[in-house]
């Protein structure tokens, strides 16, 4: 899997993205994210989705101190590669300083407003991750909410 760090063109894709759905092939069984028509690996369209789990480890991150235009409120941005059950997702991190982050960290996922679109009054989400908190609070089950 090629790393991707087109992180706009996700914010446009909607629930599979929230619900942090992934597509596993049925003919090579590798798992990607986010869930495309067809395996990427071998181009099979049999493909199944699964859910991947929200708590997951910081493999390693990339930290942009020129984030693109755009209503960008939290600069820098960081940019992460975490393993998720064996599935690798890039997403943003939140609620984070960049000092405070270290390879093999568990992160969880929440959702969290990205912009908002005024005349269009639409509000935008994306799931990113945070390192997990609290000890033995498990992510599992839980649902992130908007803040
Ligand atoms: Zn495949």
């Amino acid at each position: 899997m090629s790393m991707d760090l087109s992180i706009p063109r996700h914010w446009r894709r909607k629930g599979p993205l929230y619900r942090l759905e992934a597509a596993k092939c049925k003919e090579c069984g590798k798992t990607h994210y986010p869930p495309t028509a067809s395996c990427p690996y071998c181009g099979s369209k049999l493909l199944e989705r699964v859910q991947l789990p929200r708590v997951g480890v910081l493999e390693s991150y990339t930290i942009v101190y020129s984030p693109p235009e755009g209503a960008r409120q939290e600069s820098p941005v960081i940019v992460g590669l975490i393993n998720l059950g064996g599935v690798r997702v890039v997403a943003e991190m939140t609620d984070v300083d960049p000092g405070e982050l270290s390879t093999g960290m568990k992160v969880e996922a929440v959702l969290r407003r990205v912009r908002e679109d005024g005349e269009a009054g639409v509000i935008y989400y994306a799931v990113k991750f945070r390192p997990l908190l609290e000890a033995g609070r498990s992510g599992e089950g839980q649902t992130a909410e908007p803040r």
